[in-house]
Formats: C-alpha cells, structure tokens, sequence
C-alpha cells in the first residue's frame, strides 16, 4: 500500500466560475488559475501523486503550457489516474478537506463524489470529501481563497 497527501490553495475574484470537485456553484466569485482551478481536484491529483512517488502537478502540468489554459481539472485527474494504473495500482480511498467559509457547500458534495468516483473508477463511498469553514480565521476565513486537503491510499491492484 502506498500513502499520499495534497494541498492546494487558490485565490476567490470577480469574473471567474467557483468550479469545485466537477460541479459549477453558483457564487459571485470563483477561483483563479491557469486551469479551471479546481482547487479539490488538485489536491486529490497531488495526494495521487505522492503516493505514487511522481512528485506533483506543477511538475505533470506546467501552467507555463497554454495546453492547460483552462483545462477541465477532471481530465487531469484523468490522467493521473492512468499513471496510478500504470503502476499496477489502485485508489482504495480518499479523504478530501475543503477549506472554504462560503459559499455554502454541503448540497453540492455528494455530486463532487460521484463525479471523482466515475473518474476514479471507484464508487463514491471510496471519495470521502468533507466541508469546514475557518470560523472566518485567516485568508480562507476572510474568503480570499479556498484550500483543500486530501489524503489517499492506494494499493496494489490484484
Ligand atoms: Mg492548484
């Protein structure tokens, strides 16, 4: 078995979508990157790539390449997880924590583990993610940015 962890933090501005774990929230700010900024999933790919010893996300998708310009962050996922099956791996779980004081994002979590699941070929009680705020403490609580966190564990698959 091998274990990874991820953190990634991102910035809240005018003008661009809130896209979280796949779903689109409606919100009057969204995240900014070179991407779609889908701060979850980059968490989750740079847990994936821990375990797999294979370093991180800046290293596989350099935001100097105008090839993930505002790339769908689940078709990177998708990529990872073929190197985790590469490996002769596979995702056992994952536990995700996202760090953001709004908007609100419980009714939107049970999409984000489907969609992670369907990506991961796993079900989605396998995608733990789980919701906090910072109880408006800090960047993340004076809502400039969103972080999250994800641990994952990956075993050889038989
Ligand atoms: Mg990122």
């Amino acid at each position: 078995m091998r274990i990874g962890h991820g953190f990634d933090a991102h910035r809240l501005t005018k003008g661009r979508k809130l896209i979280l774990g796949g779903v689109e929230i409606p919100y009057e700010l969204g995240l900014v990157g070179h991407s779609d900024a889908d701060v979850l999933v980059h968490a989750l790919m740079d847990a994936l790539l821990g375990a797999l010893g294979a370093g991180d996300i800046g290293r596989h998708f350099p935001d100097t390449d105008e090839q993930y310009r505002g790339a769908d962050s689940l078709k990177l996922l998708e990529r990872v997880m073929e190197l985790v099956r590469a490996k002769k791996m596979h995702l056992e779980n994952a536990d995700i924590t996202v760090v953001c004081q709004q908007p609100k994002l419980a009714p939107h979590l049970a999409t984000m583990q489907s969609n992670l699941a369907a990506v991961c070929g796993v079900s989605p009680e396998q995608i733990n993610i789980k919701a906090t705020t910072t109880e408006k403490m800090g960047y993340t609580g004076r809502g400039e940015g969103i972080t999250a966190h994800a641990v994952v564990l990956l075993a050889e698959a038989v």
